[in-house]
C-alpha cells in the first residue's frame, strides 16, 4: 500500500524514502546507534522498532492536543508515514532536571530539579559537534526566522508540559530531551522522532536511566531499558 520510492536521506538512525507522493516521505528505523558525535558506534537490538512505535503514540497524542507535527501513520513496526519536511537545522532541547551536557558544561550534579523549564539551541552541524548556539545566533545566521523561533520556542514548551503530564503517569521523569521542527506549507511544524534516543527518561521511583544514556555510559541493560520504555506506555 505504501511504496518506497529511492533513498533520500540516511542519518545515524534513520532512512528517509521518497514516495509516489511529493509531499510523504517513508522514515525506516535503524538499530545502529552511535554516540558522542559517531564516535561510538554499537547495535540496540530492536531499537528501531521500540523508537518507530513509541515516536508514533507520542506524535498522534501531540496532534490529539494541537502540536502539529509530521506524523501522519504507522506502516509497520519499523516504519512510519510522514509528511515531507523541510528540516530547519536546530536542536531544540528542554531541560527539566540537570544532567548530561549542562550538568557537565556548568559543573553540576545530575539530578537537580530546575524552577523552570530550561530552552537551549544547538546548531545541527555533524562537523562542528551540533555547537551551543542561542536565538540570536539562529536569526542573525538565516537558519531561522524570528517568527520560526517563536513559533519552535511555544511547540516544544507546550510538548515539555505535555510529556511530562503523559511520563510521570507511567512512573517515568522527563528529565530532558532534542526535538527537531521542519518547515511545511508555510508552517513549523515538529519533525524527527521522539525516543528514548533523543529523551532522557529516569525511573521516578528509584532514578533508574532508561535511556540512550545506558548506551553511552556502558551501563549494560539497553535494551531492557528501551522495551520497557515502551511497554509501560504501552499499558
Ligand atoms: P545533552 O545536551 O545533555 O547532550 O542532551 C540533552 C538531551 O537532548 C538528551 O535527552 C539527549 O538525548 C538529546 N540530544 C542532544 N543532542 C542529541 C543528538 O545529537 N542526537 C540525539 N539522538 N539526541 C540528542
Amino acid at each position: 500500500m505504501y511504496k518506497k520510492l529511492e533513498m533520500f536521506y540516511e542519518g545515524k538512525a534513520k532512512r528517509v524514502y521518497k514516495t509516489v507522493v511529493d509531499q510523504e516521505y517513508i522514515v525506516s528505523y535503524k538499530d545502529d546507534a552511535t554516540a558522542f558525535n559517531g564516535e561510538k558506534r554499537g547495535t540496540i537490538l530492536n531499537k528501531g522498532e521500540v523508537n518507530n512505535q513509541m515516536s508514533a503514540m507520542i506524535f498522534k497524542l501531540l496532534q490529539e492536543l494541537g502540536v502539529e507535527n509530521h506524523f501522519i501513520a504507522l506502516i509497520n513496526e519499523r516504519e512510519m508515514l510522514v509528511k515531507a519536511v523541510e528540516i530547519i537545522p536546530l536542536e531544540v532541547i528542554v531541560r527539566n532536571i540537570t544532567a548530561g551536557a549542562m550538568a557537565k558544561r556548568l559543573g553540576l550534579e545530575e539530578g537537580i530539579r530546575m524552577k523552570f523549564p530550561v530552552l537551549e539551541f544547538s546548531y545541527k552541524n555533524d562537523q562542528l559537534s551540533d555547537p551551543f548556539i542561542n536565538d540570536d545566533y539562529a536569526v542573525a545566521l538565516n537558519i531561522a526566522s524570528q517568527w520560526e523561533i517563536q513559533c519552535i520556542r511555544n511547540m516544544a514548551l507546550k510538548t515539555n508540559e505535555i510529556l511530562r503530564e503523559f511520563f510521570i503517569e507511567k512512573n517515568i521523569l522527563l528529565v530532558d530531551f532534542k526535538l527537531e521542527f521542519g518547515r511545511y506549507e508555510n508552517r513549523i511544524i515538529l519533525a524527527d522522532e521522539i525516543s528514548p534516543d533523543t529523551c532522557r527518561l529516569w525511573d521516578a521511583t528509584n532514578n533508574e536511566k532508561l535511556d540512550k544514556d545506558r548506551f553511552r555510559r556502558d551501563l549494560g541493560k539497553v535494551e531492557e531499558a528501551y522495551q520497557e520504555v515502551l511497554n509501560r506506555l504501552k499499558a
